[in-house]
């Protein structure tokens, strides 16, 4: 810190004055905080991350994202990653938002484990971690920079703002805003603040900009260093409701906080050289930055970010309400963050995503294109990978909140439905037609004896050029003589002499050879059985259909099937 007064020869400074006329309430100094919040004890290779939302009740994409990123980053090196919650903007906070966030965050395998680790556990000691309770400490240091002629109380009113930049547009004035001559309460002689702050007149703080300032060099580990013009405006740090604004509470909480590496999105990086000034006012360590890249989309032939209006999958909550499994959402965003994620998996294909290790100097440079494709077949793979009850566990845990009446059905007989989940599950290649758990119902619904009633009763449409009489020949086989025992090759070659037997090709290729000389092939017949068994005409294989529904449910469905043939 640089030495906290402008005490002039033992006399009290004109600055001094003013500070304490805006800031009569204050009684702490900065040291105090700086003590209060000491330096972590960390290795030096440690970074300490975090992710700071506004509470709006949306979580975006993007938000999962930079958390995840910054959550790996932090794990990697040994270091923290915490949630701040950034409620300064009353108007955007929604009721709610807080915990949504919070919820969202668990949801996705992202949460922090220091600030808000649960709904209602704030952990850690660098807190509060709500900017609505820090208000005190940001008057503290908001003193502290007038007391240091780095920022001033700025009296003018909504009009008289309109003004200045009316006559700024008037002019021609290249660079616009509230700077150097334009800044009319920059001006001011401690005697007509003084005179003012006695009226009582509102104001907020304005930093005292340097005038022409030159260019700054943000430090950014995904873009590398980046030239700026630096801050040449008096921006507002403290509103005039005394609610800081973005630039002066990232700086002081970032700082007191302990934050090493700033992750955040990239609409920050133009505000960036303000933040590094106000850094340097304050005599704080430069964090260094990650400025993400947003997640966007192609519209015709442009792209465009991923927008809360448009796109339902800007919001987390598609996700959850789709159900794709958190791990699919991780691995598309590590993939999307690092592109040598793809070849990582393929490389270590039983291994968890969290032993893949982010480096932050190939996350891409711009905007990502979301690829709703790739994120289905990522997903699919993840589900490929997970064991019958793993499936059966999440699909449930989605189903009790967008369908109940699966979910109820689900836990009627577990091992059942696991067992249902199990198909062709542990075969080589394992089945892949599962992207998330909303699809579950309709490929599985089938199996369970409750949905499937109300559509046993329902005719039986029999494929094209099978017969009436084929179809009950082949149903009365399997009703009467269907052997639980067997395995696939002697359940398929006791299909085979079937269809033989009832003047269809064995096989695929014997029926092609010669089309005329059988009346179907015996993958026609078969179909008989798979529809009176699943009412379904693609299903998985049905030597493992059979086999998981039992032989009970197996011929009480075939024979309810013989009675709808027409
Ligand atoms: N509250 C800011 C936002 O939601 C945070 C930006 C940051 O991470 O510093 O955009």
């Amino acid at each position: 810190m640089h030495s906290p007064s402008a005490q002039v020869n033992g006399k009290i400074g004109p600055l001094m004055d003013i500070a304490s006329l805006m800031y009569p309430h204050v009684t702490r100094t900065p040291a105090e905080y700086e003590k209060m919040y000491p330096p972590r004890q960390l290795e030096p290779e440690a970074m300490v991350t975090r992710f700071a939302p506004s509470p709006t009740g949306f979580v975006h994409l993007g938000g999962v994202y930079a958390s995840l990123i910054s959550k790996r980053l932090a794990e990697q090196s040994g270091g923290v990653f915490y949630l701040r919650i950034e409620d300064t903007d009353k108007k955007r906070e929604v009721a709610g938002g807080r915990d949504e966030i919070i919820t969202t965050l668990k949801n996705f395998d992202v949460s922090p484990t220091e600030g808000y680790v649960d709904v209602d556990t704030e952990k850690g000691n660098y807190g509060p971690y709500i900017q609505s309770q820090r208000l005190e400490i940001y008057d503290t240091y908001a003193k502290y920079l007038v007391e240091k002629g780095y920022a001033y109380p700025c009296f003018c009113s909504e009009e008289e703002l309109a003004e200045i930049a009316a006559a700024q547009e008037r002019q021609g004035v290249k660079k616009k805003g509230y700077y150097g001559q334009w800044a009319r309460d920059r001006h001011l002689t401690p005697e007509e603040v003084k005179a003012k702050l006695d009226q009582g007149q509102k104001f907020v703080l304005r930093v005292k900009a340097p005038e022409n300032p030159g260019k700054v060099r943000v430090p950014d580990l995904i873009k590398g260093p980046i030239e700026l013009e630096a801050n040449f405006v008096d921006m507002v740090l403290i509103k005039s409701n005394g609610i800081p604004t973005y630039h002066f509470a990232h700086v002081v909480d970032d700082h007191l906080m302990r934050t090493t590496h700033v992750t955040r999105g990239e609409e920050w990086l133009s505000t960036a050289p303000l933040h590094l000034q106000l850094f340097e006012m304050f005599g704080f360590e430069i964090p260094v930055y990650l400025h993400f890249s947003h997640i966007g989309k192609m519209e015709g032939n442009s792209v465009r970010k991923l927008s809360k209006r448009k796109d339902p999958e800007a919001a987390m909550s598609f996700y959850t309400e789709v159900g794709y499994p958190t791990d699919a959402v991780s691995e598309y965003l590590l993939n999307l963050a690092n592109s040598n994620f793809y070849d990582w998996r393929k490389q270590n294909p039983t291994a968890p995503h969290t032993e893949f290790k982010i480096n932050p100097k190939k996350i891409g440079k711009s905007i990502a294109l979301f690829d709703h494709k790739k994120l289905d077949d990522m997903s699919k793979d993840v589900i490929a990978r997970m064991t019958a009850t793993e499936v059966y566990d999440q699909v449930y845990e989605w189903a009790n909140t967008f369908k109940p009446e699966f979910a109820e059905i689900l836990s009627r007989d577990k091992a059942y439905a696991i067992k249902v989940f199990n198909v062709e599950r542990e075969k080589t290649p394992p089945r892949k037609d599962f992207v998330t758990w909303s699809q579950t119902y309709d490929a599985t619904w089938y199996f369970f004896d409750e949905l499937f009633e109300a559509k046993e009763n329902e005719p039986l449409t029999l494929p094209d050029g099978l017969s009436a009489d084929d179809a009950k020949a082949v149903l009365n086989y399997y009703q009467g003589e269907y052997d639980e025992t067997e395995d696939k090759e002697a359940w398929t070659e006791r299909g085979r002499n079937l269809a033989e037997k009832l003047g269809f090709a064995r096989d695929l290729k014997t029926y092609k050879a010669d089309p005329d000389a059988f009346k179907g092939h015996v993958g026609h017949l078969m179909s008989v059985v798979r529809l009176a068994l699943t009412r379904s005409s693609t299903t998985p294989d049905l030597h493992e259909i059979m086999q998981v529904m039992g032989k009970e449910r197996v011929s009480r469905r075939i024979s309810a099937a013989t009675h709808q043939i027409l």
